[in-house]
């Protein structure tokens, strides 16, 4: 084990081989692997036409600079990607991860204003969201346990209310929230409102929650209104996570500009996207857009995005996505609904929560120092399932969420076997 890595954690089990959903430490440890990493590995470990797609274009070109040249594997992916894509007439930018797609979206947005002549530059997002840890992401979102230590860097956007049904700020909950906090985000609109940001679902900040029917359409409406572009951040729903190719579907919201990442390439190379319409594109053409990286469209990179998306297509995973979810939904209902510590159940496809309280009735949150969600994530791993986990959802501080992303290739056994031994987890730590 070097000393020489700046790790990002202590006692780290070392990855030896992974094959479907299952990863093998080095001591011959099996994972079954609840989550796959931060809800990346959509199509599963070993899978031999991404693996093979990825080395024959990095034999053919391995690099060429966006500039430079185009590459025929990009143009096909772009081709292939677009009428998937809840865009009209989409254009597609690649980039190298979630966050760097959100930082292109944002100055997306600014290029769009300023090639129409307004100085629009403020961006919205929403309490208790993440949109990713560089700079301009982090000022979007609205995790403050994140943000804390870069406040001296952060300030310039604004954020408002979260259609977060378990804990819903609308003084008429349960009827008319979507409206209410669309009216939210319209009060907090002045002429200087360049972009809302949000997840259509929320997914690991808040452990997947599902806004009602009315959220989406209002918030549109408003954003159409305002004239502010509206950015979908599709980075952990999209590509079949919830059971749709993108989670927008569920409301038939086209955004102006959507961001992907984490299942685009299933983890098998670091890709992001920032897609926004012909419209917005056309626009920012015109003045030209001030951007770029050294990997953005880079093409080993569209090969595994391309590879990807035919294992998705091929394999029916977006439809397996949902059955399985629902699945999931039933097994994680029979083996926790009744624990005392279990506040809620809830999301789409293979996109789940379980959000875990200190008192069911009043929906209280275990204080922080607990470290509830912690305990229970390492209890998981002693019984060799990987979960993912997110704290702060009750009040920035407190809250604990327990988050399932498995791969979309899970087996039915599979998804039986991790609701029982998150189950078993979840009693090693609170009992019954
Ligand atoms: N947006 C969302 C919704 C995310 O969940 C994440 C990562 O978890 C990001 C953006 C940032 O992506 P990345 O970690 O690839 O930079």
């Amino acid at each position: 084990m070097s000393r020489h890595v700046f790790g990002r954690g202590t006692g780290l089990p070392t990855a030896s081989h992974a094959e479907g959903a299952v990863i093998v430490d080095r001591d011959g440890r099996h994972y079954l692997d609840g989550s796959g990493g931060a809800v990346v590995t959509s199509v599963g470990h070993g899978v031999r036409e991404v693996v093979d797609a990825i080395a024959r274009q990095a034999r053919q070109v391995a690099y060429v600079h966006g500039t430079a040249f185009r590459t025929d594997e990009l143009d096909a992916y772009a081709d292939e990607l677009a009428p998937l894509l809840p865009v009209d007439d989409p254009r597609v930018y690649p980039v190298s991860g979630g966050s760097e797609a959100v930082e292109t979206a944002l100055k997306m947005a600014r290029a769009y204003h300023l090639a129409r002549g307004e100085d629009r530059h403020v961006v919205i997002g929403r309490h208790g969201s993440y949109h990713g840890n560089s700079r301009g992401a982090l000022d979007a979102s609205g995790r403050t346990g994140l943000r804390a230590p870069y406040l001296p860097w952060l300030g310039q956007a604004r954020h408002t209310t979260t259609p977060y049904e378990y804990r819903c700020a609308a003084p008429s909950h349960p009827t008319g929230c979507g409206r209410w906090h669309a009216a939210q985000l319209d009060a907090l609109i002045g002429d200087d409102v360049a972009a809302f940001i949000a997840e259509p679902v929320a997914g690991a900040a808040l452990g997947a929650c599902v806004p009602d029917d009315e959220y989406w359409p209002a918030v549109a409406e408003v954003c159409r209104r305002r004239g502010v572009l509206l950015i979908a951040d599709e980075v952990m729903t999209g590509f079949g996570r919830t059971g749709r190719w993108f989670a927008c579907e569920h409301w038939g919201l086209r955004p102006d500009v959507l961001v992907a990442g984490k299942g685009a390439a299933a983890g098998y190379w670091p890709l992001g996207l920032a897609v926004c319409s012909g419209r917005v594109h056309d626009t920012i053409a015109a003045g030209g857009f001030t951007h770029g990286f050294t990997y953005s469209h880079h093409p080993v990179g569209a090969a595994a995005g391309r590879a990807v998306l035919r294992v998705l297509a091929g394999r029916d995973l977006v439809a397996r996505s949902a059955g399985l979810g629902d699945a999931l939904d039933r097994a994680l209902r029979d083996r926790l609904g009744d624990h005392p510590a279990v506040g809620d159940i809830r999301g789409l496809g293979l996109l789940r929560g379980v959000e875990l309280v200190a008192d069911r009735p009043s929906r209280r949150p275990f204080p922080r120092s607990a470290r509830v969600a912690e305990r229970v994530v390492a209890a998981a791993r002693d019984h060799g399932l990987l979960l993912y986990h997110s704290t702060g959802c009750a009040n920035g501080s407190d809250g604990d969420v327990l988050l399932f992303g498995p791969p979309l290739v899970v087996s039915t056994d599979q998804v039986e076997e991790m609701a029982q031994r998150c189950a078993a987890a979840v009693r090693v730590v609170l009992g019954q």
